[in-house]
């Protein structure tokens, strides 16, 4: 059996599938006692709740900033639940008029949340009227055209604007200036990655090994949506075969057959890598060449396999193009040239955050 290589279904993708929001919200946690991990932002988070608590006022704006998975909405939700306010949901690419934000912000009550991801693709005039409302919580409503247009201005309730965005540096700095706060993701260590496991199968109701726990967290990318999906392949596949207690061999079985390696590659990185080695010597090569090597859309392999491979050192950036390190000549079974292996430092592309 083989995994299509397309970006969405991909087992290790690290955007939510079309089919999964009601298997991904039974795994949600529902407090901040319950996300695990982010040590400091949840302290953070907590200060800024109490606060506003004592207040008695909404918290000031938060812009969640973090490549996908890694739990931006989720505190999100938490924040609704924690500050018990309601909590509107809508995200950048469904904003297509800056109409279509002015009904929203007009339509919230005292203290809701409102929940913009991917707020880096909201369009331009949209954003525009964001400040305002961020700022004084007011919207002009434009009625009329041509010169005898007028602007009245609408009062909006006291809300607060969480904010989620992969591109934290893609914002202009106007609407970051605007948040009181900002809070960065990171991705997990392999202990958190464990614990996100273990809970998952209790609420799953599945029983697991600890072994099995290490293998699946040790190939997920250091992202609990990418563990919780592994996790339910591997249930999927114990169940299959009538057993109840998943174990280290269900792991191993069910990750071999989808393709999905020790170090959470897949099929698609696993290409990418192996074209840039053996067809063009470990590179440099650009980036639409090689996607052409491996008869992917450039978009696909910038988007979805680049920004493992360069976090984990099997590729790398150079403004030549894109080079095996020799991490990446190894992982795909070759020895790295003299040139290579002598490398001792990369210069990583840090100039934009990989989504
Ligand atoms: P994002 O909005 O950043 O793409 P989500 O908040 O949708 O990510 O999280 C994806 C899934 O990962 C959620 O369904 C949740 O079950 C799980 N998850 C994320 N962060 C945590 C965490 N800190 N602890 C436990 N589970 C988490």
């Amino acid at each position: 059996m083989t995994v299509p290589l397309d970006g969405e279904e991909r087992l290790v993708a690290p955007a939510m599938a079309n089919t999964e929001s009601a298997a991904e919200n039974a795994l949600r946690p529902k407090s901040l006692d319950e996300f695990i991990g982010q040590q400091r932002v949840r302290d953070q988070i907590d200060v800024l709740l109490t606060a506003a608590r004592h207040r008695g006022s909404p918290s000031d704006h938060i812009l969640l900033s973090g490549p996908p998975g890694l739990g931006k909405t989720t505190l999100a939700l938490i924040l609704a639940s924690e500050m018990q306010a309601p909590i509107r949901i809508s995200s950048g690419p469904a904003i297509t008029h800056a109409g279509d934000l002015a009904a929203i912000l007009s339509s919230l009550v005292e203290g809701e949340i409102f929940f913009l991801d991917e707020i880096h693709r909201l369009p331009r005039p949209a954003e525009e009227l964001l400040y305002l409302a961020m700022e004084d919580f007011r919207v002009d409503v434009v009625v009329g055209k041509g010169p005898g247009a007028t602007a009245i201005p609408l009062q909006l309730p006291h809300f607060t604007l969480v904010g989620a965005t992969t591109r934290a540096g893609l914002l202009p700095s106007p609407l970051r200036d605007r948040f009181g706060f900002t809070a960065h993701l990171d991705f997990y260590d392999e202990g958190e990655i464990a614990r996100v496991l273990k809970r998952s199968s209790a609420l799953l109701k599945v029983e697991i090994d600890d072994a099995a726990i290490e293998q699946i967290a040790g190939r997920s990318r250091g992202t609990p949506r990418i563990a919780n999906r592994l996790l339910r392949r591997v249930r999927d596949f114990a169940q299959v075969q009538g057993d109840q207690r998943l174990t280290n061999l269900h792991a191993l079985a069910a990750l071999e057959m989808y393709e999905v390696d020790e170090m959470g590659l897949d099929r698609l990185d696993r290409s990418v890598l192996l074209a840039l080695v053996e067809r063009f010597n470990g590179g440099p090569v650009g980036l639409s060449t090689l996607a052409i090597a491996v008869g992917e859309e450039t978009e696909t392999v910038e988007a979805v396999a680049e920004p493992f491979l360069v976090r984990n050192g099997f590729m790398a950036r150079t403004p030549r193009g894109r080079i095996a390190t020799a991490l990446g000549w190894r992982h795909v079974g070759h020895e790295p040239p003299a040139h290579v292996s002598q490398q001792t430092a990369f210069i990583f592309d840090t100039s934009e955050e990989d989504a």
